[in-house]
């Protein structure tokens, strides 16, 4: 196994599109050295980025940000003003693992691990987040949405690597929040997670967007969510039908932590939750 540890991003992509054989990239390595230790994966090359600048730093410019890859999780948790900015979306990363994952795990690897149930995805989603995604033939800027095709699988083509995630300035009284439910307290992986992100005009909602995690094959928007609360007060009536919306998009498996039924059931419980705490943090 070869590892390399270029300083750009363009040798980054060289050693990616020249690889022959299973190329990685190494960011935090939480997902990546599990499937190692486990025989799930074997690199014949792990390209490991954090010692590239674009992909160390998070930026921001008139209100909008820009989050390297190889930010970690416990980086994110402590920059001020994106906290301000997109609450939901760091509370979101910052509840992968532990304090320990915290100090390794970044936003781009959990996007690229491409877990149905990963945490910080449909908070992305939501905030209307995007991948700054960097090959041989250029850039390139997708929507978070876009990255994910499957469990386990990516729309990234050979020699392709996520330098960073943007977060767009959010507009004035706009919140966000993220809820997951896990069987345990701590340490477990998602029944099911919710992402909301909403924007207020005298108290009524203007405009939505709700991502399900973990009750599909990949993350899913659900815009009848969005419009059921759009032009509401995110009265009773309305929650109910946000949650009606979010279960039925739900098309979850069966497993030891959740029956499908339940799933689908907690799907709504748990959006109705997030979107009164997004409906506070816009000012509502
Ligand atoms: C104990 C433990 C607890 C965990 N708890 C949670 C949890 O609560 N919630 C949750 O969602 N996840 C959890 N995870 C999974 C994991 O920590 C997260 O998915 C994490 O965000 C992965 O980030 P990473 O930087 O470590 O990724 P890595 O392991 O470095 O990479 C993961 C995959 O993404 C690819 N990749 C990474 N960066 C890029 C890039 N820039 N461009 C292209 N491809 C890239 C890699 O090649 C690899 O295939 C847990 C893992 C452990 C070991």
């Amino acid at each position: 196994m070869r590892y390399e540890s270029p300083a750009t991003t363009k040798e980054a992509v060289a050693l990616l599109s020249k690889a022959k054989g299973e190329a990685q990239v190494l960011a935090g390595g939480t997902d990546l050295l599990v499937r190692m230790k486990t025989g799930l994966s074997e690199p014949d090359l792990i390209v490991d980025i954090k010692r590239i600048p674009a992909m160390t730093e998070i930026s921001s410019a008139k209100g909008a940000f820009r989050i390297g890859a190889a930010v970690s999780g416990a980086e994110l948790g402590k920059h001020k003003a994106l906290v301000k900015a997109w609450p939901g979306v760091v509370e979101a990363t910052n509840l992968i693992g532990s304090d320990q994952i915290q100090g390794r795990c970044t936003m781009v690897g959990n996007l690229c691990n491409a877990s149905p149930a990963a945490d910080s995805v449909p908070a992305m989603i939501a905030a209307k987040a995007k991948a700054v995604i960097v090959g041989k033939n250029g850039r390139r800027t997708v929507p978070v949405e876009k990255v994910v095709t499957g469990p386990g699988t990516t729309s990234l083509k050979k020699g392709e690597v996520v330098e960073a995630i943007t977060l767009p300035k959010p507009a004035p009284r706009t919140g966000d929040a993220y809820l997951r439910f896990i069987p345990r307290t701590e340490m477990d992986i998602a029944v099911v997670g919710v992402g909301i992100s909403l924007t207020l005009q005298r108290g009524v909602v203007k405009s939505a967007r709700v991502c399900l995690g973990a009750v599909a094959p990949t993350a899913i928007l659900v815009p009848g969510a969005a419009r059921a609360i759009t032009g509401t007060k995110l009265d009773d009536v309305a929650l109910e039908k946000l949650a009606k919306a979010c279960s039925k998009a739900c098309n979850p498996i069966d497993d030891k932590r959740g029956t499908v039924d339940y799933r689908t059931r907690v799907a709504g419980v748990l959006a109705k939750r997030a979107a009164k705490i997004a409906y506070q943090r816009a000012g509502g």
